[in-house]
């Protein structure tokens, strides 16, 4: 299938959705090439930074309806080259949609952006009283997004497991829609597709299962929500 090119027409139109202060056009592109995987380069042919899910949602449906295709990226510390825009087209960025919605100590669960830095997530929890074990190394900088998509983990993935064991919900855009909790404890993890490219499927917002520290940890975590 051969995909559409980028020209001003649609450049403007993404002015209208996002305004030009949340875009990158023509230059500033190169930083969106790469990742941290070795000797891969795809330049996109704009970089789009939506706030929210309704900008996100009209960014899809604009691209869907001219054939352009858009690749999501976040902190671009993978190593498996997921966030580059192998077929050029746009780059949509979900770093600035970084916000903690909602923290609820009371059932483990949080509402989340996919742009939030793992670390900023995990210190902002633990002033609640609990504890995100997903850890990657690359966690001051990488973000919960990035890490559902390739199901990151760290070395406490040992004793806790890795980031498809604590995703309960995750609301797609595009799509906008909310998976719902199955009755197979399997089906409850949501991992996520690595290729979210193919997919058109946008994390935007997510209850992410959470312990408190001296929970016993021989039991799936899944329990305790
Ligand atoms: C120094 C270093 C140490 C690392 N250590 C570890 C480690 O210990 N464990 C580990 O598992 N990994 C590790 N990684 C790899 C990497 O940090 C993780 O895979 C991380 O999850 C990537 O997150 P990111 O925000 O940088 O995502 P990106 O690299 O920007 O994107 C990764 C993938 O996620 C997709 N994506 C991003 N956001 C969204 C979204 N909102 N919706 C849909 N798709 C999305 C992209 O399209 C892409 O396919 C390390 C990397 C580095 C450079």
């Amino acid at each position: 299938m051969g995909y559409s090119k980028i020209n001003k027409k649609d450049f403007n139109h993404f002015v209208k959705i996002l305004g030009e202060e949340n875009i990158l056009y023509k230059k500033g592109l190169e930083e969106f090439s790469k990742d941290h995987t070795e000797d891969l380069k795809y330049l996109p042919e704009i970089v789009l930074f939506p706030k929210n899910t309704n900008q996100v949602s009209s960014v899809v449906k604009y691209c869907n309806n001219k054939l352009i295709p858009i690749t999501p990226s976040a902190a671009l510390t993978g190593l498996s080259g997921g966030a580059l825009p192998f077929h050029g087209g746009v780059s949509l960025s979900l770093k600035k949609m970084n916000k903690i919605i909602d923290v609820n100590p009371k059932n483990f669960q949080a509402i989340i952006e996919p742009g939030l830095i793992n670390e900023e997530f995990q210190n902002e929890i633990e002033k609640h009283g609990l504890f995100y074990p997903p850890d990657p190394a690359s966690k001051g900088s990488c973000t919960i997004g990035g890490n559902i998509s390739l199901n990151a983990g760290g070395p406490r993935a040992v004793k806790y497991g890795v980031t498809s064991n604590f995703v309960r919900r995750e609301v797609s855009a595009g799509l906008v829609r909310q998976r719902r909790r199955q009755h197979n404890k399997n089906a409850e993890r949501m991992h996520a597709p690595a290729h979210a490219t193919t997919s058109l499927l946008f994390r935007l917002a997510w209850h992410a299962c959470l312990c408190s520290r001296g929970v016993p940890t021989t039991l799936p975590l899944t329990w305790f929500c």
